[in-house]
């Protein structure tokens, strides 16, 4: 499936073919984090399938538990995380779903990281629903 996506501001774009079978939630602690929220949701592109149009994300690289190295990359002006990849070579872009124009077809078919997941996630039904802006 053709997706193309972007940050907040719009200075980054890309355009990526992805596989909506792939898309997964990670509920790791590090994912929290980096997402400023519960739970991350991805979706992977090969490298030949993912190219920016627009924009130089900014890199953080953020080192695990394990050691691993991983590429974190955002936007320089907004923010907004666009995608994961390894340091050098990377052969896969884990693109953030959030950023991505199609993002309403795109259901997460796995979690990962369950043991470190919020206990609400799995409950959200039981949290109280507005359609808009909620009553504070
Ligand atoms: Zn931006
Ligand atoms: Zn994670």
């Amino acid at each position: 499936m053709k997706i193309d996506g972007g940050c907040h501001c719009g200075y980054i774009t890309y355009v990526a073919e992805i596989d909506p079978g792939k898309v997964g939630i990670c509920h790791c602690r590090d994912c929290q984090t980096l997402s400023g929220t519960a739970f991350r949701t991805n979706v992977p592109a090969p490298r030949e399938a993912f190219s920016l149009r627009t924009g130089e994300p900014k890199i953080y690289v953020k080192t695990a538990e394990s050691g691993a190295k991983r590429a974190q990359s955002f936007c320089p002006e907004c923010g907004t995380p666009i995608y994961s990849a390894a340091v050098s070579e990377p052969q896969t872009f884990n693109i953030r779903v959030g950023t991505v124009r199609q993002r309403a077809e795109l259901r997460p078919k796995t979690q990962g990281w369950c043991r470190s997941a919020l206990d609400w996630v799995t409950d959200l039904d039981s949290v109280t629903q507005f359609d808009k802006q909620r009553a504070s």
